[in-house]
């Protein structure tokens, strides 16, 4: 039976359940609270198969034309010899190539700028919205994919605050083509590891920023995990070269000019050259914090948290975009299967709290093998990325 949805947060979990419950014939309304499309967001992101399966089932898109496959998992020592070689496909992507094409298939006459979640009334016939630029909407449905500082989880589930891990990623990219030629070759066909004390990096290709993959165009991206405590040490690195305290990530120009020069200076001393020397050639190095987050509900009636809004994993599964889009394809499933809404959800909530929790556990267990125990082992099959498992 259709039903009217509003889905607040239009970013890949947000829009591929629209997509999704869209093509079922819901009556779907996407609200971003960002003023434009969100295409400043480039870095680069492990593409599981769940995250591209809307593209390619439905929105007929071949996924070799919007990622980049790599066929070695490759480990540097210090000195930049290769102490670990296996063959492995991943794909990888980038968040502005994959939201691109998913709001394309989505299309933008029900997708509405602008307008964030402020508050949120429900009663036994329907939900209503309100948003910041004056408008009330009421649906069937309220699907909250407003991701990690989501409003709604902090309005319905009071408690299931974030916790900070520990650890922050430091990030970057660069045009292969400025690299030098010894450099961007022996990066472009693998995620290269450099593992050390407390700490590791990965480097892998995507897209460029508009989304081209011909070999020479493509950017070099890295991902580094660095062990910050929580307080001032935190507080420091979190607060940009203009003095002002950023709540998750400091974006690229906005890192203190202290700790960009520390980060470039501790890649020269620590890191293998090769990955050094990407990290040097970043005009705009950015982090994101590492947090957790886990509900025990992701169903309140006729609201339902999908994405990181209800479970934030670390990012060593490369599954947070695929279990969002995973959380969409099931609700659409769970509605079709299902006669009332309260049973569908009750079914989609038991299936997709299950994962969240499973797959945060397995990347708690990741993230301490690299952060804390120094027990992290090339070559190991549970260090493979996935999102129902390892390779899965
Ligand atoms: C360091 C790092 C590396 C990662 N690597 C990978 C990877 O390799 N592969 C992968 O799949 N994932 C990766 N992730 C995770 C991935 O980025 C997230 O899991 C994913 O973006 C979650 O999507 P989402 O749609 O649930 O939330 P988000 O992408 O956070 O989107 C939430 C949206 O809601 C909007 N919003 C917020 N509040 C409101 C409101 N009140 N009203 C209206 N709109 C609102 C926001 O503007 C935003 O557009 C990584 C994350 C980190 C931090």
């Amino acid at each position: 039976m259709p039903i009217s949805i509003q889905v607040v947060g239009g970013s890949l979990g947000g829009l591929t359940a629209a997509c999704l419950l869209r093509d079922d014939g819901h009556d779907v309304t996407v609200f971003e609270r960002s003023s434009r499309e969100l295409e400043e967001r480039g870095a680069g992101i492990g593409f599981l198969p769940a995250t591209g399966r809307y593209l390619a089932d439905r929105a007929g898109i071949d996924l070799s034309t919007i990622s980049v496959a790599t066929d070695h998992i490759r480990y540097l020592d210090r000195t930049g010899d290769v102490v670990h070689d296996a063959e492995h496909r991943y794909l990888f992507s980038s968040w502005n190539t994959v939201y691109r094409e998913t709001l394309r298939a989505f299309g933008s006459d029900r997708y509405r700028l602008g307008a964030e979640l402020v508050d949120l009334v429900q009663d036994a016939d329907g939900v209503t919205g309100i948003y910041t630029d004056g408008t009330e909407h009421r649906t069937d449905l309220l699907v909250a994919a407003d991701g990690i500082g989501s409003f709604t989880r902090g309005r319905l589930a009071p408690g299931s605050d974030r916790s900070y891990a520990g650890y922050v990623a430091w990030r970057g990219m660069v045009p292969e083509a400025e690299l030098p030629t010894d450099v961007s070759s022996m990066l472009g066909d693998a995620i290269t590891y450099h593992v050390y004390a407390n700490s590791h990096i990965l480097v892998y290709p995507i897209p460029n920023a508009a989304g081209s993959i011909a070999s020479g165009d493509r950017l070099i991206n890295f991902v580094w995990y660095r062990n910050y405590l929580e307080g001032g040490d935190l507080d420091d690195l979190l607060t940009d070269r203009h003095g002002e305290r950023r709540d998750l990530s400091v974006p690229p120009g906005l890192v203190a000019a202290h700790h960009e020069e520390e980060a470039r200076a501790t890649a020269r001393a620590r890191l293998p050259w090769q990955i050094a020397t990407v990290v040097d050639a970043v005009p705009d190095l950015f982090i994101q914090c590492v947090n957790d987050i886990e509900v025990e509900r992701m169903v309140f009636d006729r609201v339902c948290l999908l994405g990181d809004a209800a479970f934030a994993v670390r990012p060593h599964a490369a599954a947070g975009t695929a279990k969002a889009a995973d959380d969409g394809w099931r609700l659409a499933e769970a509605l079709s299967a299902h006669p009332d809404l309260p049973t569908a959800l009750g079914a989609w909530e038991r299936t997709q709290l299950e994962l969240g929790h499973r797959l945060l556990d397995r990347t708690r267990v990741v993230g301490r093998r690299s952060q804390v125990s120094n027990t992290w082992e090339p070559g190991d099959p549970d260090l493979i990325f996935g999102l129902y498992g390892p390779g899965e």
